[in-house]
């Protein structure tokens, strides 16, 4: 007997965010995910990397798998002893074909489970703005296929749905307007009935049109509206301009490059998802931990950590050697960064010292004014292999012995290259990401591009390999995020550029 499952879950209409809680802990402890084209690429990340991936959207020549085949995979893989999620767009059962998927299942006895998603039919209205019902103006809701069965032209009873008085949301419809509009009209319904269609709804790449019924299929047109989106008919539509709170987040439209190391950029793409832009994860470095580390901990005062990642190997090292903290008892710590004094705070160390600004320099000279450091003292530096110089020619200059000690080393990371017509702002959160970008990208292309940076040495590299800069007022994650907002509020041409195709290809790459 073997104890594979397969769980049938509801992804939602794109945004992360509106994944159930269930539907993120099955997905986490998957062994196989069975997924199809309408699953966002947010969503697809959070599949843990050692899960087998199956793209039943579509294969070769781009034709998908047909639903039959579908159905033996599921049983296969579970039959396997798999723990099996099959990932559906929206909510499984709402034109997801999920009842046709249980069939087998409950056919070869395989244990399954399924788990409701937020529709697209409610969920992408709700992000443009329409509440699919309201009692001012309607006391029911259809949703209605455009598709026939297998292909065939859909046999829809226009007059019945007239008659309704209802809200009318047609799904998988975008190639059916001509039809269903003239359906419509010739029922009876009245030419200036509100509309509205949204398009990729609740991603960052969403666009909406407000029409009435007359209008809509030239106003479609126009915008070339493409599928995934939602047609809907009723006088809720009109609700949609006061209601559209989705559009009007300060990032919205912005095309935004995270070159943060893969581990940490789930913090700065998260908040520039609730800001309504796009991030687009492009991690230029890995960090690696040195080992054997024996840093000479006892001949030194002052012992500062520069960044996130060396105080993490360090205490790492400790942990592996059956040691902790302890070892710095009556030492001086000096953390540069609020991020570095935080991770630090995690292995339970409170920094003495955290500089105004994230460098090593300011460190050295706040440190020198406070007279913690002086010709008497001296400093241990557990930091990256080829660190920053600033930080070595200020401790030279107040005359402060040292030592230099490497706890990790920075790696960088290849791919294809940028394409900067769709990217409207490239985040550095260290310098080594600067480096680490241009390493990637054929000298020049990025000259000009405009950047957000986290601190002034990051932003005087930055600007002196040719980029537009900007640095946040305070070294962290969030304050970027309100410099990036501030910025597109006052510069808002790149950000009001319609960027409808995702620059980032099914591979995570740009395309
Ligand atoms: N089970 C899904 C629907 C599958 S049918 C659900 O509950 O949402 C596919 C259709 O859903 C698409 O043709 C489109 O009409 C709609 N759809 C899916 N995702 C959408 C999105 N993000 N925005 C707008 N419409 C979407």
């Amino acid at each position: 007997m073997n104890n594979g499952e397969v769980i049938l879950v509801g992804a939602g209409p794109g945004d992360k965010e509106l994944l159930t809680i269930a539907a993120l802990k099955a997905i986490q402890s998957a062994d196989v995910v069975v997924y199809d084209r309408l699953v966002s690429k947010e969503i697809m990340d959070l599949v843990p990397q050692k899960a087998k991936l199956i793209n039943v959207g579509k294969n070769v020549g781009d034709h998908p798998v047909p639903q039959e085949r579908i159905s033996e995979i599921l049983v296969e893989e579970a039959q396997m002893g798999n723990e099996v999620v099959r990932l559906k767009g929206g909510d499984p059962f709402l034109f997801g074909r999920g009842g046709e998927e249980l069939e087998l299942l409950v056919e070869n006895s395989v244990n399954f489970r399924v788990i409701p998603g937020i529709t697209s039919s409610i969920g992408a209205a709700t992000y443009g703005g329409i509440p699919v019902t309201h009692r001012d103006y309607c006391s029911s809701v259809h949703m209605i296929t455009g598709q026939g069965k297998r292909g065939t032209k859909p046999d829809i009873n226009f007059r019945a749905l007239k008659e309704l008085n209802g809200t009318l949301i047609f799904m998988m419809s975008v190639g059916k307007i001509h039809y269903i509009i003239e359906g419509l009209l010739s029922a009876g319904m009245d030419p200036k009935m509100p509309c509205g269609v949204v398009e990729n709804g609740t991603r960052s790449n969403q666009r909406k049109v407000i029409s009435t019924l007359e209008n809509l299929e030239e106003d479609v047109k126009a915008d070339e509206i493409k599928s995934p989106a939602l047609i809907i008919v009723g006088k809720v539509a009109k609700l949609s301009d006061a209601f559209d709170w989705f559009s009007k987040l300060p990032l919205k439209n912005c095309n935004i490059l995270v070159t943060q190391p893969k581990a940490k950029a789930s913090k700065l793409a998260d908040l520039i998802t609730a800001a309504g832009g796009n991030p687009i994860l492009y991690p230029v470095i890995e960090t690696e931990p040195i080992r054997p580390i024996n840093p000479p901990i006892e001949d030194y005062d002052v012992i500062a950590f520069t960044s996130s990642a060396g105080v993490q190997s360090f205490f790492d090292d400790l942990m592996e050697k059956g040691m902790d903290g302890r070892v710095l008892k009556n030492k001086i710590i000096a953390a540069v960064g609020s991020q570095t004094a935080k991770t630090m705070a995690k292995y339970g160390i409170i920094a003495d010292f955290v500089p105004s600004k994230f460098d090593g320099a300011t460190m050295v000279k706040e440190m020198a004014e406070k007279g913690i450091l002086s010709g008497r003292t001296n400093i241990l530096l557990l930091r990256a292999e080829k660190g920053s110089d600033e930080t070595i020619e200020a401790l030279n200059q107040a005359g402060v012995k040292y030592c230099d000690y490497s706890v990790y080393r920075t790696k960088y990371l290849s791919h294809n290259p940028i394409n900067r017509e769709k990217i409207d702002w490239i985040t550095f959160t260290s310098k080594s990401c600067v480096t680490g970008l241009l390493a990637t990208q054929n000298e020049g292309v990025l000259r000009g591009m405009k950047a957000v940076c986290i601190g002034r040495q990051t932003e005087n590299l930055a600007k002196k390999e040719g980029f537009e800069t900007y640095v946040s007022d305070m070294s962290t994650v969030y304050s970027m995020v309100e410099k990036l907002k501030e910025l597109a509020v006052s510069d808002c041409s790149p950000c009001g550029e319609d960027h409808r195709e995702n620059p980032v290809n099914s591979e995570g790459g740009l395309k």
